[in-house]
């Protein structure tokens, strides 16, 4: 065992994980075209006969996984109906006869052949379809050249999944507890993929150092230690001694906070403020109430949407929302509807590609672009809306005529709902997403006509920092205690407050412990997190008062440098809650 230094990069999720490294390349797969002997003919026919059982295998036991853990089980049914079609198999078995060819050649020449015909059709779900005959002909040709599938899927149990880059669909692949922690060389904190990690609870560093992938070989100890992005290669025992210790720490606090569930939420000197749940997957709001959530603060629908290439139908939402909504009642939840683009790019839609897609055709815009899709989304919330308390999100909007569009939209899908004889609740909220930096600076004439509203911290400090979420090279400069950040929180709350509208933050400033004194001092009156976060915040808030809060942030306001604000904060934070705030990223 080496002792050598540990590697870094971005703090994802918290937690720490040990265990073997299950490295995820992808490597493209190179076919070969080879004329068969006449007499090669039906064995070879037989030969892609049997891989087709085999990948068909394969995907039903994904889905059987996926079920079993309440994700949505039905993304692969594209798929199957591609692997069931006679057609594929047949026109591949009169490649090997006709043209003497190779299984894998054969359905590569199919596979050319359906891209053609798919290109020459407007409809884009159809053409969409062909992405669905690529994935299954590239899974029977792996089954064929003997080939593992690339992704999650396969992982063993334990792992540390070590890769370049991973997708929130890569992740919707493994099953709850199936791998102990994961390390990518790209992304940062509010990737959505690290947003997923932390949901999922497992630990994660992202945005490591980029020769780490390439130093990584299957099976090597690794550990990772998601509250400081400290990664150790192949550690020696003391160290691994070490972590286990702290491991059995960590347990301990998390079995003491648990005592916070549930105890209100209010500071020392009475100041309330109501901690909720952000989930991305409908499986998730149990986790949410164990850990005491007052409800449910961003549910992302996003995921209903991903890791298929149809669309989810109006049914299978009502479903969905359902779910959520009886699961929080008697509590609220809030449901946001669809904002896709950025690092969450579904095939369904069949958007056209954009070169900056989070400047694109996101959340609200797209609901212009396509009413169907947005239509079918509000119809499906509010027949699901009986079933518990709903509140609805619209995200990405950028000027009050936005949320007026979304607004009518809802008004009319009530009408037409309540004319088909659908029961609906008459009490639906429907709020704002502030996460541009137009709304921000727009709150006072948005805030008027809204419900409520939500601060999407995610984007609006990308779009405010000018800084990529995604991007690790310039993570360095994604600080939420931005003076720029803190004069837009003050403004949304003056907003807020004029209009008498609770105003909550959903974006991941909201869970950070360091900085819930600033919020509080501020004013925002609940905050959306990460379920796990809750019982921290919890303990936290309580053995605070609003007035130190207010103190710290009089004291850093006037201050230029948000490195110096963010040591300031995090100081005064290790100094009243030092084992709570043990692992701060800045230590
Ligand atoms: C945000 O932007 O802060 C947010 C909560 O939305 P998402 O992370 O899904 O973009
Ligand atoms: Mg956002």
């Amino acid at each position: 065992m080496s002792a050598e230094s540990p590697r870094r990069g971005a703090p994802a999720s918290p937690g720490i994980a040990i265990g073997p490294a299950f490295v995820l390349r992808r490597e493209r797969m190179v076919i070969t075209e080879r004329r068969l002997d006449e007499s090669e003919v039906e064995g070879e026919i037989e030969r892609l006969r049997a891989a087709f059982g085999e990948a068909r295998r394969r995907l039903q036991e994904i889905r059987a996984g996926m079920q079993a853990t309440g994700l949505v089980g039905d993304i692969f049914d594209a798929q199957f109906l591609f692997l069931e079609d006679p057609t594929l198999i047949d026109h591949a078995v009169e490649n090997i006869r006709g043209g003497l060819l190779n299984a894998e050649w054969a359905l590569q020449r199919e596979l050319r052949r359906l891209q053609r015909e798919f290109d020459g059709i407007e409809d884009p779900y159809i053409r969409e379809r062909a992405s669905d005959a690529g994935f299954v002909v590239r899974r029977v040709q792996q089954v064929l050249m003997g080939r593992e599938p690339e992704g999650l899927q396969n992982a063993p149990p334990g792992v540390i999944v070590v890769a370049s880059e991973l997708s929130t669909g890569d992740l919707a692949q493994v099953t709850r507890g199936q791998i102990a922690g994961f390390v990518t060389a790209s992304g940062s904190r509010t990737s959505h993929v690290a947003i997923m990690a932390r949901s999922l609870e497992i630990p994660a560093v992202v945005g490591a150092e980029h020769d780490l992938v390439d130093q990584v070989s299957d099976g090597l100890t690794l550990i990772v230690d998601g509250r400081t992005g400290r990664v150790l290669i192949d550690p020696d025992e003391a160290a691994v001694a070490r972590y286990r210790s702290e491991l059995e720490r960590l347990a301990k606090l998390t079995q003491e906070l648990l005592r916070y569930v549930d105890l209100p939420t209010e500071s020392r000197d009475g100041v309330r403020i109501a901690l909720l749940a952000n989930i991305e997957q409908t499986d998730e709001i149990d986790d949410a109430l164990r850990y005491g959530a007052e409800g449910i603060g961003l549910f992302r629908t996003e995921y209903l949407y991903m890791n298929r290439s149809d669309l989810p139908s109006e049914d299978e939402q009502v479903e969905a929302y359902r779910r959520v909504l009886a699961a929080a009642a008697p509590r609220s939840a809030v449901i946001r509807t669809l904002d896709l683009g950025g690092d969450k790019v579904p095939s369904g839609l069949g958007l056209q590609q954009e070169l900056n897609p989070a400047l694109g055709l996101r959340g609200v815009r797209m609901y212009q672009d396509r009413p169907e899709v947005f239509r079918a989304q509000l119809r499906a919330l509010l027949r699901a809306s009986p079933a518990g308390h709903l509140k609805i999100l619209v995200p990405m909007v950028s000027a009050q005529s936005e949320f007026v569009f979304a607004r009518e939209s809802l008004q009319k899908v009530a009408r037409e709902l309540l004319d088909e004889g659908h029961e609906i609740d008459p009490e639906v909220a429907l709020g704002v997403m502030i996460e541009t930096p137009a709304a921000a600076l727009t709150a006072d004439q948005i805030a008027p006509l809204a419900d409520f509203m939500s601060i999407g911290t995610n984007d609006l400090l990308q779009y405010t920092l000018a800084v990529d979420r995604t991007n690790e090279r310039v993570a360095y400069l994604y600080e939420p205690l931005h003076p720029a950040n803190l004069r837009m929180l003050q403004q949304c709350c003056q907003a807020a407050r004029r209009a008498g509208i609770v105003l909550g933050m959903c974006g991941e400033m909201a869970g950070d412990p360091a900085n819930c004194w600033i919020l509080l001092a501020l004013g925002i009156g609940e905050l959306s997190m990460a379920p796990s976060s809750i019982p921290l915040l919890r303990k936290i808030l309580r053995e605070s008062t609003a007035a130190e809060a207010r103190e710290l942030l009089a004291e850093v306001l006037p201050l230029t440098s948000p490195r110096e604000i963010r040591q300031r904060v995090e100081e005064r934070m290790r100094r009243r809650f030092p084992a709570e705030t043990e692992a701060l990223p800045g230590e």
